[in-house]
């Protein structure tokens, strides 16, 4: 068993680092200052042009196959990369990325929509969860019926990330009552000018998502992605693009809150000595450090087995289960070891605390990943013996 990295994954993993840590890190003071007064901390311009300087040295659409332009880079690097791009919150994603099922659109849209999307000229959202209709994904009720050679869109979505930014939406919507999920859910491509509109979600993180309405939007027979009917296959597809992506982000979060936790510990006295002598606060150091390794195991693990073909549903499960919990722990102890500063707007943990919290609903709440993970031992799909047997 060879747990290092190649020269190529090292060489790769170090530029991204130094990417970090010389132009995403010095921006953190001013993201902090603007989301204060309620901007954004990073404006379309900048990132542009941070995109543009990654994309000089040749990092561009990491996941996006070489033939489509992209760096065609695997899950275990993509999982190196996340990890680094999470040790800051200042907002960021390399350009030249699609959303993966709209690399399996036809000739037509995929120049109308996939090409446009890695360009950077086009952003779509995903929207399937609705009000009534979240974890239960099955339940959605948003309609298309046909006309002559239309369909007619009606319906509510909501808490679709990017959805007021949106020029076109991947909406999935019941196409045949009886058959429901089953064979009667259909995925469509609508333009925003085809007529639905967005409204903002105001969250607790710092930029929300939105709701979208449908109001007998027409589209034609087209816009279909994939096969009428297959649409919920699509859904699970973009879903399980790759839920060790999350937790690898949040895992580069929780190193870097770890070690600021240990600067602040070092420096910090009570009493007469650095806090960091108190036996208290080295458990939630030694504490915070054993879950982030393991953590990183049940990412690299899960991207691993994507590489290897491996059927990794199961451990991509855990990996968002276990980081989503941890993350949280670790980031509540750190603000802990603060003290009140760690309550207030002048450091970053704060910040981190209201975004890690997210990472226990979306694409699936913890309650979800256990009743799969549990799912698949109890049927006998997996095994508590893991991958190894
Ligand atoms: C910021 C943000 C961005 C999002 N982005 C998108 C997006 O881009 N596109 C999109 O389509 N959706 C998106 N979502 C929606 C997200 O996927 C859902 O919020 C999530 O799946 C949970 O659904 P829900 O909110 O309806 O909660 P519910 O499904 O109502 O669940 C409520 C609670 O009950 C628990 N629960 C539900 N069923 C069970 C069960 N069987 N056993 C045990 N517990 C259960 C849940 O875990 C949760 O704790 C986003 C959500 C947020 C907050």
């Amino acid at each position: 068993m060879d747990l290092t990295l190649s020269s190529e994954e090292r060489d790769i993993r170090d530029w991204v680092r130094t990417f970090v840590t010389k132009e995403l890190m010095p921006l953190e003071q001013q993201v902090l200052t603007r989301e204060r007064r309620g901007e954004r901390g990073v404006t379309e311009a900048e990132h542009t042009a941070l995109q543009d300087k990654a994309r000089a040295s040749g990092f561009f659409g990491i996941q996006t196959p070489e033939s489509h332009g992209g760096m065609g880079l695997g899950a275990v690097m993509s999982a190196l990369i996340a990890v680094e791009l999470g040790r800051t919150f200042v907002p960021f994603r390399f350009a030249g990325e699609a959303d993966n099922i709209l690399f399996s659109a036809n000739e037509e849209q995929q120049e109308r929509y996939l090409k446009p999307t890695i360009e950077g000229t086009k952003r779509s959202c995903f929207a399937i969860t609705e009000p009534g209709a979240g974890s239960d994904a099955r339940a959605i009720r948003t309609s298309a019926r046909r006309e002559g050679d239309e369909w007619v869109i009606s319906g509510e979505k909501t808490f679709i990330t990017g959805g007021n930014e949106a020029d076109f939406v991947m909406v999935f919507a019941v196409t045949d009552k009886e058959k429901g999920a089953d064979g009667g859910v259909t995925c469509f491509l609508v333009d925003r000018d085809m007529g639905w509109k967005s409204e903002p979600i105001d969250t607790m993180g710092e930029w929300g998502p939105a709701a979208l309405v449908f109001d007998d939007v027409r589209v034609p027979h087209s816009a279909i992605l994939g096969e009428e009917g297959r649409g919920f296959e699509l859904a699970m597809q973009w879903i399980g693009k790759g839920r060790y992506m999350l937790p690898a982000g949040a895992l580069g979060a929780c190193e870097r809150l770890v070690e600021m936790g240990m600067e602040w510990a070092r420096n910090r006295s009570t009493f007469g000595k650095p806090i960091a002598e108190y036996q208290a606060i080295q458990w939630m150091v030694a504490d915070s450090a054993t879950e982030i390794e393991a953590l990183r195991w049940l990412v690299l693990t899960a991207a691993w087995q994507v590489d290897n073909g491996i059927d990794s549903r199961q451990a991509q499960s855990m990996a968002k289960l276990y980081g989503g919990v941890k993350a949280n722990e670790i980031v509540d102890r750190v603000l802990q070891m603060h003290g009140g500063m760690g309550y207030t707007r002048e450091l970053p943990v704060e910040r981190w605390y209201r975004e890690l919290r997210l990472l226990r609903i979306y694409e699936g709440t913890d309650e979800i990943q256990r009743r799969t993970i549990a799912r698949n031992l109890l049927k006998g799909h997996a095994s508590v013996r893991g991958h190894l047997g």
